[in-house]
């Protein structure tokens, strides 16, 4: 079997202690499956600033661009609030993002029943939710031009920003969702703002189009952005996958995440292109929450989110599906047994720490596949 290169950049403050936890299940299941996961570390972040004065050097930009997949614990923390604006350490992500071009960002939201309890949303409402969010991340608002603040005269400025969408960028985003929607229910839920806005008209067109032209099995519904975070807060199981712009995307995905409880249990996925040979993507895969640096080095995170960021590596990235399935389900029972860190403990629940987690999910995963 070929090697599965990994890149794992654990980053500041919780990071290294979450990505620890996936270090176990990795060497578990090459040892036991000869999964042949081949594992190189290197800096982001504030650690790789503290070492190299870059937020992420050019030998490990590298790297990642050779890897199969990223694997990326969070950057940040208060002992770099001072550092130059381009070396911060959220500078080290964004550089990766960008020179991976990873133009598709997947938020799944999953409710696992154990924790329906947790959220701010009625149990029945929640319970069992497993929908993704398909965020295009690299066109939009956040990067058209002209974006600018110009004094107007009269004590006056405007400010401009600036709604740009080709047609290759929604083709290729819709295209993702489509592919992604058959290997789940086969539905996409595609929102803009047609109504009111030009780049909302073309986005609409292009998303009909692309279905019409490739994936007409897939059920294709559309609905205003507004309409639509209305919809994910009365009735969210209606969706199986949502596709939308990198504004509406922000928001909804946050929504979403929202619905299903704690930070430290939301995973993501950052796709890029096709490899025009190998028919790869270059992936990166990251918890939702940043580096926590009010509990770093306590040994009291919660793992989840990267060991659910793994999952997802294993599932878009090496087509292991059964074992990203098992980790998803160990993740499950560990929560149904009542095991849970202390930003999701509830009354009556043991609580434990980062590596009890860790452990606990690893025995399920040992326990399904060995
Ligand atoms: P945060 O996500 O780090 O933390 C918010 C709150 O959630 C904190 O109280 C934290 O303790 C808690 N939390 C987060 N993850 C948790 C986990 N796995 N287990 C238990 N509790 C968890 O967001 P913040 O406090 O706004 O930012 C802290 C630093 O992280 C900043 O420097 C910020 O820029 C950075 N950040 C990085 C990323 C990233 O690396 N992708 C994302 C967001 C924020």
């Amino acid at each position: 079997m070929p090697a599965r290169k990994i890149f794992l950049l654990p980053g500041d403050g919780i990071g290294p202690e979450t990505t620890a936890e996936v270090t176990k299940i990795m060497d578990w299941m090459n040892a036991s499956l000869s999964s042949g996961f081949e594992v190189e570390s290197g800096l982001v972040g504030g650690a790789a600033y503290d070492e190299h004065g870059e937020a992420v050097s050019d030998a490990d930009m590298e790297k990642a661009l050779a890897a199969d997949a990223v694997l990326f614990g969070a950057v940040g923390g208060p002992k770099w609030d001072d550092v130059p604006y381009e070396k911060r350490p959220e500078a080290g992500l964004l550089r990766l993002r960008k020179d991976l071009a990873l133009f598709a960002n997947l938020r799944p939201a999953i409710c696992y029943p154990a924790l329906a309890d947790s959220s701010s949303l009625r149990k029945d409402v929640v319970e069992g939710l497993d929908i993704l969010i398909v965020r295009e991340l690299t066109g939009g608002v956040y990067f058209g031009e002209p974006k600018t603040i110009t004094d107007i005269g009269n004590g006056q400025k405007r400010a401009i920003d600036t709604q740009v969408y080709d047609t290759y960028e929604i083709e290729r985003i819709s295209g993702v969702a489509f592919e992604l929607a058959r290997t789940r229910s086969n539905r996409v839920c595609s929102m803009e703002k047609r109504n009111v806005m030009k780049s909302g008209v073309l986005w609409n067109e292009v998303v009909s189009q692309t279905h019409k032209a490739n994936y007409s099995d897939v059920e294709l519904t559309h609905m205003l952005a507004d309409a639509g975070g209305m919809q994910l807060v009365r009735w969210p199981k209606q969706f199986d996958v949502i596709v939308t712009d990198n504004l509406f995307g922000d928001m909804l995905s946050d929504v979403a995440a929202m619905l299903t409880g704690s930070l430290g249990m939301l995973p993501s996925a950052s796709l890029g292109a096709p490899d025009g040979v190998t028919g790869k993507r270059k992936a990166m895969y990251e918890p939702v929450h940043g580096s926590a640096p009010d509990i770093a080095g306590q040994g009291i995170a919660n793992p989840i989110a990267m060991i659910a960021s793994f999952a997802m590596m294993l599932r878009y990235s090496f087509e292991m599906i059964d074992e990203a399935n098992a980790v998803e389900k160990a993740i499950a029972n560990v929560l149904d047994k009542g095991i849970r860190t202390g930003d999701i403990w509830t009354e009556g629940a043991q609580k434990v720490s980062t590596a009890e987690m860790g452990d606990a999910v690893l025995a399920e995963v040992q326990a399904l596949l060995g």
